[in-house]
């Protein structure tokens, strides 16, 4: 199985050349299943993987766009519709200058198997540009945004794909996304994308959900171990959205905080993180963290050096890929790291996983660990379905429920196949099988 195995990723290798985030998403992802194949050999004669591996389909397109100084701008634009044996694509709209194929394929792909754990019948996709938001006016993201989805409009939809945000695309973005798409369609189709505005289609804790969701599968795994998070020192990398919402919820259950970061460097806050002002600094002014700092003269900008230089027993990587390398794996087990959860998209390199595992430190990966943004967005586009708002307190009983359901399949799957505490093998076993089933059913196609 082994060989068969190698031989469906030497053909990735060998069709998307030069694209080493998807290869190594891929990678990850095939090296647990052969145990699933031993036992299915249904999966194989149907070709399952052969189909995973390629995305059902691939748009590509230019993003033209005036700034406010009347300069022109061309930016290109991705959106990836990996597969939909479970339901429309889902996946967000990627925002950055590190955006190209490889980084939305790599995204797509683990998009399949995070969508599958949150059991809500949708398929993978994701979508992005490699336009930088950093310091453009609102008009400036506003014009981008309605040339975007000038291009995607014909291509989405409730039914079809239903693109939601990720880096660099929030609540602003979206607004600006939606409204054009209206415009164009004639349409007022609340489900078409996800991470709307509250007061027009959105969900309460939608914002939350991802942060939130990956503190409670830290807190499933230890609970797994009899412990928990109370007075745990904890280092959270990143400063969006993911980061923000981890911190508050791993506060909320009694941890201590030091740190986040974003491009410019890391902030070191014994003290104990102010949320009320990361938010202000990054989601009011749009700032750095070095503005936190200003504001907080306790805390510290670092420069130079790595965030997981600091000691904690939790490390909660929120900020983007491979992060997380060998030497800082090797610190943090240095000093004592007990759990480790992605709330980011495959922010550890496979081989600081390996070490972590070997070091028995509890790993939560990011398609299990982050999937409660996604899993919301399902929840998001229940409500517009039935024309419904659910209060806050409804929104994050299901998100509480939705995480230890997945963290109960990952841990349940991992131990029949004889690897208990390998979240990796039952995540990615666990997503596997459901979709797998699905493209069986459905034939050749
Ligand atoms: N971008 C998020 C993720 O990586 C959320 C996607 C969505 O809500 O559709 O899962």
């Amino acid at each position: 199985m082994q060989d068969y195995l190698e031989r469906i990723y030497q053909d990735v290798c060998q069709v998307n050349p030069a694209e080493p985030e998807f290869q190594q998403a891929v990678h990850e992802v095939l090296d647990t299943l052969s145990p699933v194949l031993k036992r299915h050999r249904e999966f194989v004669d149907a070709g399952v993987l052969e189909r995973l591996v390629e995305p059902e389909r691939q748009y590509i397109f230019r993003v033209p766009w005036v700034d406010d100084d009347g300069k022109i701008h061309v930016n290109r634009g991705y959106r990836i519709g990996f597969n939909s044996a479970l339901g429309p694509y889902k996946g967000g709209l990627r925002f950055h200058p590190s955006v190209n194929i490889s980084i939305i394929k790599f995204l797509g792909f683990e998009q399949i198997f995070k969508n599958s754990l949150t059991r809500q019948r949708i398929g993978g996709g994701k979508g992005g540009s490699n336009f930088n938001p950093q310091g453009r006016s609102d008009a400036e993201i506003m014009r981008f945004c309605q040339s975007f989805m000038t291009s995607l409009y014909q291509h989405i939809g409730e039914y079809t794909d239903v693109p939601a945000g990720d880096i660099g695309v929030g609540g602003r973005e979206i607004g600006y996304l939606f409204g054009q798409y209206r415009r164009l369609t004639n349409r007022y189709e609340a489900g078409v994308l996800t991470g709307k505005a509250v007061n027009w289609g959105g969900s309460l804790l939608r914002t939350e959900a991802t942060g939130y969701g990956t503190v409670l599968f830290a807190a499933s795994m230890m609970a797994k171990r009899g412990s928990d998070l109370e007075d745990k020192r904890v280092v959270v990398s990143g400063s969006g959205n993911v980061a923000i919402y981890a911190i508050e919820k791993a506060q909320q259950l009694g941890a201590h905080v030091v740190a986040f970061s974003d491009s410019s460097g890391y902030v070191f806050d014994e003290a104990g993180v102010d949320v009320a002002l990361l938010r202000q600094v990054k989601e009011v002014q749009r700032g750095r963290v070095a503005d936190y700092v200003k504001a907080r003269p306790q805390a510290t900008l670092h420069t130079k050096g790595s965030i997981w230089d600091i000691p904690c027993a939790i490390a909660l990587p929120c900020a983007t890929q491979n992060e997380l390398d060998e030497a800082a794996a090797r610190t943090l087990i240095a000093n004592g790291v007990e759990v480790v959860a992605e709330g980011a998209n495959m922010p550890c390199t496979p081989a600081a996983v390996e070490l972590f595992q070997a070091a028995n430190c509890l790993f939560g990966p990011g398609k299990a660990a982050n999937a409660g943004g996604v899993a919301t967005s399902a929840l998001e586009m229940e409500q517009n379905a039935s024309r419904e708002q659910w209060p806050a307190e409804k929104a994050e009983a299901k998100l509480v429920r939705i995480m230890a359901d997945i963290h109960e399949e990952c841990a349940e799957t991992a131990a029949e196949y004889g690897e208990p505490g390998n979240y990796v093998m039952g995540a990615n076993i666990a997503g596997f099988v459901r979709v797998a089933n699905a493209i069986v059913d459905q034939g050749i196609i």
